[in-house]
């Protein structure tokens, strides 16, 4: 009786995990090639040419930096080359930077994880002993 493959087998996580990475890869490989059959072979920053070899300079941008956005009309994606990407890259980060420092900070009081609690302890409160008004006023 053989017994069953109880232990991970390393070589097929590896198979798997190369799946993954080559699935991955795949993805992106085929969005840029739609990108670039669907859009001139132009920075749109900067107009320059991208032809042959130099293709490889020419990335695809995603307009609304979420590169899981790939609408088959290639509306999301803009053709940038690197210089041009990463530019844009950083106007955002800077733009989200200020949004994020300009931002109000979330008001308080929304959530209120204790709101309960007063009603919980008020008729605790309630049967306390009561303090006599009159031993405010010593008497003499
Ligand atoms: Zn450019
Ligand atoms: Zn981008």
């Amino acid at each position: 009786m053989s017994s069953p493959p109880t232990r991970p087998d390393p070589e097929k996580q590896a198979r798997l995990l190369a799946e993954l990475r080559r699935d991955q890869a795949l993805r992106q490989q085929s969005y840029r090639e739609r990108a670039l059959r669907l859009l001139p072979h132009v920075c749109a920053r900067c107009g320059r040419e991208f032809a042959g070899k130099r293709l490889r300079e020419l990335t695809v941008h995603h307009r609304d930096h979420d590169y899981h956005h790939n609408p088959p009309d290639g509306s999301n994606w803009e053709l940038l080359c690197l210089y041009c990407h990463d530019h844009e890259h950083e106007k955002f980060r800077l733009k989200g930077f200020h949004q994020a420092t300009a931002a109000p900070p979330q008001p308080p009081g929304t959530f209120q994880p204790f709101a309960g609690l007063d009603g919980l302890l008020k008729p605790q409160d309630a049967k306390g002993e009561p303090k006599p008004a009159a031993s405010e006023s010593a008497p003499d």
